[in-house]
């Protein structure tokens, strides 16, 4: 029932070929910065711009020939919305993405272009996700969540698979957390590599919810947090997310939207990366010093690029 190291291999033998196997970079300056050998696994240059693809692509992959053939559906704006339409387009698959009525013009066209149909609802009077249950239940459709899910969370898993199997073993690995699918999916993949490895999520200061979930022992919920990092203003943990995490992870820190603007400028300016805020905030840590990196093997995911430029410029110029 719960998610292994098992489905991890899986999950990467069916996403490959599919999806890309993103470069591992480092950066002597970066190095001399913190006094460890920091490894980035760069899934900005993931297909559809975020390491979202490796589980959609798992889920699609993995479902039978009948669900298949009825078609998937996602509500989301973001990087997973992005995902599943393009891992369903390659798989032809059909799908659906519930979409709020105010969604940039860009990332509604984006996702009608990868060939997903888009259903539009209103973000302030209708519930996008009971929106979604319904037209899943009327029309056969599979749904398929971001982070709570034992395909998905596998999927993610193969970002440290292949970032270990490249570096060897590490010392520690930092990943960003919203709801949780990378940081398990990862914590698996890297416990089981990397036995004595120290796994560290990493929040937004203003959205740590699994921080306080660590400490309590249960899964915390807080309101909606405000923050650029965007792609982990989730509100919880999951039910599948949550006790792996809480096996597998030595701590949960949190870093400020300024140093994530940081990062960014760093990324751009040193290593020619667009990262988006999101996917700064393992970095960020490390630069922060938030965790205790000098001296070690660290690997660091970069989770996605997908920063609409004039906000990038934004960023940089402040
Ligand atoms: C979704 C997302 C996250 C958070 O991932 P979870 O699996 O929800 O923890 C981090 N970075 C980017 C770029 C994302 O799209």
């Amino acid at each position: 029932m719960s998610v292994t190291f098992a489905d991890v291999r899986a999950a990467a033998e069916r996403i490959a070929g599919i999806a890309h196997r993103t470069p591992v970079l480092t950066s002597r300056t970066a190095d001399a910065r913190t006094g460890a050998s920091l490894f980035f696994k760069a899934e900005p240059l993931q297909r559809a711009g975020a390491f979202k693809f490796r589980g959609a692509c798992n889920a699609i992959a993995a479902l039978p020939e009948a669900a298949r053939s009825r078609g998937v559906i996602a509500f989301s704006s973001g990087n997973h919305a992005q995902a599943i339409a393009y891992a369903g387009a390659l798989q032809r698959v059909p799908t659906v993405i519930v979409m709020p009525h105010d969604a940039p013009a860009i990332k509604v066209a984006a996702t009608r272009g990868y060939g997903a149909e888009v259903v539009v609802y209103d973000r302030y009077t209708e519930d996008r996700e009971a929106l979604a249950r319904t037209l899943a239940e009327e029309r056969g459709l599979t749904l398929i969540p971001p982070y709570d899910h034992p395909d998905v969370i596998a999927g993610q898993g193969t970002a440290a698979l292949e970032l270990i199997e490249e570096t060897g073993p590490l010392d520690m690995l930092l990943v960003c957390l919203g709801g949780g699918g990378l940081l398990s999916g990862c914590a698996l993949a890297a416990r089981a590599l990397a036995p004595d490895i120290a796994i560290y999520g990493v929040e937004p200061e203003a959205g740590n919810d699994g921080q306080q979930s660590l400490a309590k022992g249960e899964v915390v919920r807080i309101p909606v947090p405000a923050s650029i990092a965007d792609g982990a203003l989730t509100t919880h943990l999951g039910r599948h997310t949550f006790p792996i995490i809480r096996r597998e992870v030595a701590g949960i820190v949190t870093v400020s939207d300024a140093q994530l603007v940081a990062a960014m400028r760093f990324f751009v300016e040193r290593m020619k990366l667009v990262v988006e805020p999101t996917g700064c905030l393992a970095a960020a840590a490390a630069f922060e010093g938030a965790v205790p990196v000098a001296g070690k093997r660290v690997g660091i995911i970069l989770s996605g690029g997908n920063v609409d430029p004039a906000a990038l410029g934004r960023h940089l110029a402040a």
